[in-house]
């Protein structure tokens, strides 16, 4: 009989099961026990004794049985035994539990199982595909158990800084219409009215500034955002964001909210509070590392030339007529001057794919104790030049110093991505090193018709001291948008939103948008905002990214119980896949291509 008194109190305890396997005490040798869970391993010695490892999600202890056991890998099995000491010299150091084990043990099987396609073990190695189609097997490793709750807790603490913070948690539609975060659409047709759609929302975006307008004050939600685009480690279909929206506030208060709940979260996942979050300008993140997410775990940092060659001779770093912004900008490699030629044509490669015209490369050399530069372009610098771009760029002899020469964003952004290559490593190994990123540009280049695309949405209010340049030079405008950056990923975006119509407006057209198209596309927000809009901000940021960082992933689909494969497939269930022809019927939907075999 079980004793009442091993149940009380012991964690996880239920009416089929006494302990859990990991959270066994010394208090508990002695003990008459009952563990349910999953067979790891079993070893027959003889017909007289057998072990076997019994799992659960805390851990695995070793179970002696006295005769044989009918029970193989994976078997669902309750033990019942008596826990003791394992005699001196058998305990296993490996193992948490390794000290006791479950003697005199009857195992009665409460589910047989096939053998799994692969071992619950985190030390195998199996392909993603595999890990997909048999999901269900993959978390029972410890290593994705640990995952799935450490993103729990992650979300346990945003939830408790936000609640804490006074924000309230409204839960908004997935069933909605367009969204402007850029991204292409998930649409849902109507079967009730048929030829219309629901689109997915990207994000909650315009839901959350109606309940500004609402009078909610501060709203927060875990939501899930859909978008329709090319999956890769830090991007699915579906991802989840922590979404927040403020009334009367600034940029200082949302940051300093953001803050708040992502140092909680860390603390909570890994043991330890970071320090303040430092916040640098999008010019200067572009100046010094060549991104808008700027990875600061190492320096490499990006070396300006442009003095060096500002009367060069030299075609290749010479500005072209004309040029709006031309930049002569370098990049210090430690150690790459032992590249070998064809490492260095790929490099050169890499950048002209990536839009540069040129990429030009120095090995810092010695020789008879004189340092010089081994290059092709070597021979047309001047030595002023040659000494310039030693002393400017920090290089010594061992090191390689690469250089572009082109418009400055370009040219910082092919070095900066160089820079990721050359010197990154991946995204969740330590130390966590965050930083905001504010004063993003208002425009993201222009579209095919001429049009400025916005950085962020355009909801964004601009900076005010650019407000004149709306009209006039709408490239040099910046925004009050910010981002949070972590270890090289961005975490999140946000921003002051516009809630007057007059600056709304020339936003619109700014970007080349009627005031019938956006009466057509946000006509109900418009609309709500002339019944009292609050000046409002609010960000977002991906739950996923956070936590695969915290588990030490280098992808979100570690910490996502159902991810989909990089070709959007989900294995496990088969989807996408073709709906019957009386499903498509109902929707009023003819498909002109049948669904793909898989
Ligand atoms: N909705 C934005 C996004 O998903 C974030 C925000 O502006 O609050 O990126």
């Amino acid at each position: 009989m079980i004793s009442e008194g091993a149940r009380d109190g012991a964690p996880g305890a239920t009416s089929m099961r006494t302990h859990l396997c990991g959270q066994l005490e010394d208090g508990d040798v002695g003990r008459f026990i009952r563990l349910c869970g999953w067979v790891s391993r079993r070893r027959e010695h003889g017909e007289h004794l057998a072990f076997v490892d019994l799992r659960d999600h805390t851990g695995t202890i070793q179970c002696v049985v006295d005769g044989s056991v009918d029970a193989r890998s994976e078997y669902v099995v309750a033990v019942t035994g008596t826990l003791r000491r394992r005699p001196e010299g058998m305990e296993n150091p490996n193992l948490a539990t390794g000290g006791w084990e479950v003697g005199d043990c009857e195992i009665e099987v409460l589910a047989t199982a096939e053998p799994p396609p692969f071992a619950v073990e985190d030390r195998v190695d199996v392909d993603e595909a595999t890990r997909l189609r048999y999901r269900y097997i993959d978390l029972r490793r410890p290593r994705m158990q640990a995952n799935l709750r450490l993103r729990a807790v992650v979300n346990a603490a945003l939830r408790a800084a936000m609640d804490r913070m006074g924000f309230c948690e409204v839960e908004t539609p997935l069933l909605w219409s367009p969204t402007p975060e850029g991204a292409r659409e998930f649409a849902v047709p109507s079967r009730l009215h048929p030829g219309a759609f629901y689109v997915l929302p990207q994000s909650p975006q315009l839901a959350k500034q109606l309940l500004m307008v609402s009078g909610m004050d501060r709203y927060y939600q875990i939501a899930r955002c859909l978008r329709d685009e090319d999956l890769r480690a830090d991007r699915q279909f579906e991802f989840t964001q922590l979404d927040m929206e403020a009334s009367f506030v600034n940029q200082d208060d949302v940051l300093g909210f953001v803050s708040e709940s992502v140092l909680d979260a860390a603390e909570a996942a890994t043991g330890e509070r970071p320090p303040p979050i430092a916040r640098m300008t999008w010019a200067e993140a572009l100046e010094r590392y060549g991104t808008d997410k700027p990875d600061l775990r190492f320096a490499m940092e990006l070396v300006d030339l442009g003095e060096v060659f500002a009367t060069t001779e030299v075609r290749a770093f010479a500005a072209p007529q004309g040029a709006r912004r031309h930049a002569v900008k370098a990049l210090v490699v430690e150690g790459g001057a032992s590249f070998a030629r064809s490492r260095l044509d790929g490099l050169v490669e890499t950048a002209k794919a990536e839009g540069a015209k040129g990429l030009a490369w120095f090995k810092v050399t010695e020789g008879d104790g004189v340092v010089g530069l081994d290059s092709p372009l070597d021979r047309f610098l001047s030595e002023t030049e040659r000494t310039g771009l030693l002393a400017a760029s920090g290089a010594v002899v061992g090191d390689l110093v690469l250089v572009v020469s082109d418009e400055h964003r370009l040219a910082c952004t092919v070095l900066g991505r160089m820079r990721v290559a050359l010197g990154g490593r991946p995204v969740g190994e330590g130390p966590y090193r965050y930083v905001w990123v504010v004063e993003f540009p208002m425009f993201d280049g222009v579209d095919s018709a001429g049009h400025p695309v916005p950085a962020h949405h355009p909801f964004t209010m601009p900076h005010p001291d650019d407000l004149d340049l709306l009209e006039t030079d709408p490239a040099a405008v910046r925004s009050q948008a910010y981002d949070l950056v972590l270890n090289g990923w961005e975490l999140g975006s946000g921003s002051v939103r516009v809630h007057r119509a007059d600056i709304q407006g020339r936003i619109f057209a700014a970007l080349g948008i009627s005031a019938e198209q956006a009466e057509a596309r946000f006509g109900f927000l418009l609309d709500a905002f002339r019944y009292g809009a609050p000046p409002h901000a609010g960000f977002a940021f991906g739950i996923d990214r956070l936590a695969a960082i915290f588990s030490g992933a280098d992808t979100i689909r570690e910490v996502i119980a159902f991810p989909k494969t990089q070709s959007g497939a989900d294995p496990l269930t088969g989807a996408p896949k073709a709906l019957s022809a009386n499903a498509l019927a109902d929707l009023g939907i003819k498909t002109t291509v049948p669904a793909p075999e898989r």
